[in-house]
């Protein structure tokens, strides 16, 4: 079997079109192979963080990715009574070239990307081809895809990028535990036109409410409200996708809310979960193939993004001869950790502090929250964290 001169990426999510942009840019040809037959359009992770934005206008896809959002000037905390605390991204303006987040959804970003390399000779992207199976040996690596008509086929390049979510068969492949844990509850996302704004005081387009019985968060993408809350473990997935069951438990929060206001309803199982390693020899996992969190935070694809750029920026190095192969162990050292530090633990307090049902715990948070806005230096350490912009700052220092 010849073996072609290129980075396979399994899969064409945010994260592997993400590598793929920066690979090409770099003069490294990619093949990625997609099982789907066409690019998602599932409605999923809709916040880009101010960090992702920079690295993204690095690869020329900014700009387009700002024409089909909503910029967030602002995140607030609520309870059901009122603002507990607002935070404005302009205290960060010196700390990135975007002081904002981009309220879009992640296909936009993977069909621009695609529109961009399509016609560029190093990107060559194959659909309907599923990766099932990958080996590799000294010098590369081997991948089997399987086809919707049931066919097989063998490929060989040079390394490999299991960007495959979730379920990575790259991650089965080369037998890394995925460590962690799943939540009880699932999240019911519920899009609705109901005009949010005229009814909620002072309401951010990204705005969290901590309520002991049922927190949830508004998130405005252009022309509608993502709504999300929390499902007990005993209403079934039937029940809980019925329009009926939207509009009822969007009628807690706004009880003017009508049928014809609900645009989708869609139920997500939560999980926590880690990869034991993020490199195996030539073969890297990235994005929901390494980790998966809740999205309280919307760090999940930021997260990956980031990794996308972490990984290519070292691979090119290495295909170059300008790095050794060593170079590409800090990729598994760096964003494991920052995965671990940051998202995973923050993802998992950020859930904790708006289900508090302790009031002396409510009370911490709440008293937490305002006393970082009432500190311009605290208001703007917490905004390089949950912009991300601190976990990279992090994961350079790692060395
Ligand atoms: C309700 C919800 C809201 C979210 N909100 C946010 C948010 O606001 N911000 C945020 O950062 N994150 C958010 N997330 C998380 C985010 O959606 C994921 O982290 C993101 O999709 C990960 O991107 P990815 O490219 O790694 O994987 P995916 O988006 O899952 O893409 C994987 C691709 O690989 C393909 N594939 C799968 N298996 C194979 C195979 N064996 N061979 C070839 N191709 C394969 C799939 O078809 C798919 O195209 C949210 C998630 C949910 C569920």
């Amino acid at each position: 079997m010849i073996t072609e001169d290129r980075v396979f990426i399994a899969g064409a999510g945010p994260v592997g079109l993400t590598a793929a942009a920066s690979l090409v840019r770099r003069g490294i040809p990619v093949s990625v192979f997609e099982g789907a037959p066409a690019l998602s359009r599932e409605s999923r992770a809709s916040t880009f963080h101010p960090s992702s934005l920079d690295m993204l206008a690095e690869l020329g896809i900014a700009d387009a990715l700002i024409a089909t959002g909503l910029v967030a000037p602002r995140v607030q905390y609520r309870t059901r009574e009122g603002i507990i605390a607002a935070f404005d991204f302009s205290a960060i303006a010196d700390a990135t070239r975007h002081p904002f987040r981009l309220q879009s959804e992640q296909h936009n970003l993977t069909r621009i990307i695609d529109a961009k390399l399509t016609g560029e000779p190093d990107y060559h992207i194959e659909f309907d081809r599923r990766i099932v199976d990958a080996g590799q040996d000294a010098d590369g690596v081997t991948v089997t895809l399987e086809r919707r008509d049931g066919a097989y086929e063998e490929r060989r390049g040079r390394w490999l990028i299991g960007a495959d979510g979730a379920r990575s068969e790259v991650r089965k492949a080369l037998d890394v535990e995925f460590e962690g844990f799943t939540w009880p509850e699932r999240f019911l996302v519920v899009g609705t036109t109901f005009d949010f704004y005229a009814a909620v005081p002072g309401l951010d387009a990204v705005s969290y409410v901590a309520d002991p019985t049922q927190w949830h968060f508004y998130l405005q993408i252009p022309g509608m409200w993502r709504m999300m809350f929390p499902i007990p473990p005993d209403v079934s997935d039937a029940t809980a996708t019925t329009r009926d069951f939207a509009r009822a438990t969007l009628a807690t929060v706004q009880p003017r809310v009508h049928d014809s206001d609900i645009v989708h309803v869609t139920l997500y199982r939560v999980h926590q979960r880690v990869a034991k390693t993020f490199r195996v020899g030539r073969v890297f996992l990235a994005g929901d193939a390494a980790h998966i969190n809740n999205p309280l935070g919307g760090m999940g694809m930021n997260g990956g993004i980031h990794d996308a750029v972490n990984l290519t920026e070292r691979l090119a190095q290495v295909w170059r001869g300008e790095a050794p192969d060593a170079d590409l162990d800090r990729y598994d050292r760096q964003r494991r950790l920052v995965t671990l530090e940051y998202v995973q633990k923050h993802s998992i307090q950020n859930k904790r502090n708006l289900e508090a049902s302790d009031p002396a715990e409510q009370a911490r948070f709440r008293d937490e929250l305002r006393a970082i806005a009432a500190d311009p230096a605290r208001t703007r350490d917490y905004l390089l964290r949950i912009s991300m912009i601190a976990s990279l700052k992090r994961a350079a220092e790692l060395g």
